[in-house]
């Protein structure tokens, strides 16, 4: 039996680079809004069998103490052959979201799901008319 302290950094490093190369395969995806954007898409994902994962940290770790949700976390396609079908799932959430509409933002323009209470982009108070 092997002693969990024989495993030690080398088998930390190990893991590590497995991270690594599975990450050099992956494939950019999808910008989101927010975080709750992402995992939105990534569970849509997820359903269709597609393997995506959702990566902010180095956002966050750049833009330092900016709110979570304020910083644009993205989804990358575990294999990028994946992706006609990721954008099919992605196409069909899109339209879920025009059926429940959009807001413009008076600030700067963008356009925000009408669920959204302030602007995923500037920040600016969307119900305010
Ligand atoms: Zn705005």
């Amino acid at each position: 039996m092997i002693e969990p302290e024989t495993l030690g950094p080398g088998s930390h490093r190990d893991h590590r680079l497995r991270q690594l190369r599975t990450l050099r395969h992956m494939e950019r995806f999808y910008d989101a809004f927010n975080r709750f954007d992402a995992y939105l898409l990534l569970h849509r994902l997820q359903q269709a069998g597609i393997a995506a994962h959702v990566f902010n940290e180095h956002v966050q770790s750049i833009v330092g103490d900016v709110p979570p949700d304020v910083a644009q976390p993205q989804v990358w396609l575990e294999r990028a052959g994946d992706r006609p079908r990721a954008e099919a799932v992605l196409a069909a959430l899109q339209a879920d979201r025009r059926k429940t509409g959009s807001v413009r933002c008076r600030k700067c323009g963008e356009d925000n799901p009408a669920t959204f209470d302030l602007c995923w982009h500037c920040g600016a108070d969307l119900q305010v008319s």
